[in-house]
Parts: C-alpha cells; sequence; structure tokens
C-alpha cells in the first residue's frame, strides 16, 4: 500500500508520539482484514514527533476510543483520493466497552453481561471512572 495515496480511507493524524501503538490496538485495527500503517515518530512541525495511522479502507472508525486515547488527534477522512472530512476530535464524556475495570470486585467481573462503562470524570487530568464502583481506569 502507498501510504501517501489512499483512495479511501482513514488517516488518523497528529497523534502524541508513542500513543499510535495503543490506539491501534484499543481500536482493533490488528484484527480487520483491510491495509493499515502505523507510522511512528513521524516529523511534525506542529508537535515534534507525532504517530499517524492509515488505514486503507472506507471503515467507521470509533472516535470515542480516539478521544479517550489521544483527544488532540485529528481523523481525516479521505473518498476518492480527496479529502472529504477533518474532524477534531474530543475527549467522550462516557466509553462503552473500550476499556475495562480491572477492580475485581466490581460488580462487573461477575455479571459478565454488563457492558462497561466508565464516566469522564476529570477532563484536566482526563481521568474516567467505572460507573459501578468508581475505580479509575488504568492509563
Ligand atoms: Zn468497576
Amino acid at each position: 500500500m502507498n501510504v501517501d495515496s489512499i483512495q479511501n480511507g482513514v488517516v488518523i493524524d497528529h497523534i502524541t508520539a508513542g500513543c499510535g501503538m495503543r490506539l491501534y490496538s484499543l481500536l482493533g485495527l490488528g484484527a480487520l482484514d483491510v491495509s493499515v500503517a502505523l507510522m511512528k515518530n513521524a516529523s511534525s512541525k506542529k508537535m515534534g514527533r507525532k504517530d499517524i495511522i492509515k488505514i486503507d479502507a472506507d471503515i467507521a472508525i470509533d472516535f470515542d476510543v480516539i478521544g479517550y486515547v489521544d483527544p488532540g488527534a485529528t481523523v481525516n477522512i479521505i473518498k476518492n483520493g480527496k479529502l472529504v472530512e477533518k474532524r477534531v476530535i474530543l475527549m467522550p464524556e462516557k466509553l462503552t466497552n473500550v476499556i475495562r475495570c480491572k477492580n475485581p470486585r466490581c460488580i462487573t467481573s461477575t455479571e459478565q453481561e454488563l457492558p462497561h462503562i466508565f464516566r469522564l470524570t476529570d477532563k484536566e487530568r482526563k481521568e474516567y471512572r467505572c460507573i459501578y464502583c468508581e475505580a479509575k481506569a488504568g492509563r
């Protein structure tokens, strides 16, 4: 895949250097049957270093996952070789089944069918807490 000329796909740009891999795994990109390129430590005028993820397929991206991992990232949607949408990503107020509560006493560890829901409790610190047991999400 030529990473510079995506015809139809998604480019996640301005990822904080070092966050690309985590984003890649939380978005489940490794499990998809599409071409994905993860570029680490690309040079950026604005940021010095950044990571970039290019997905050469028109797939639905969970913006909440991006907002959770790296709210400064931008998402470019490319159709027919043209940039059709540029999105600035914000921190989601709520995360459903993105991360799992690790508290062994949490109800989600015994009630397997419960969704894992976290709520943004501190925007400054990017802190999320489990809605059931209030445990902080591990970073
Ligand atoms: Zn919990």
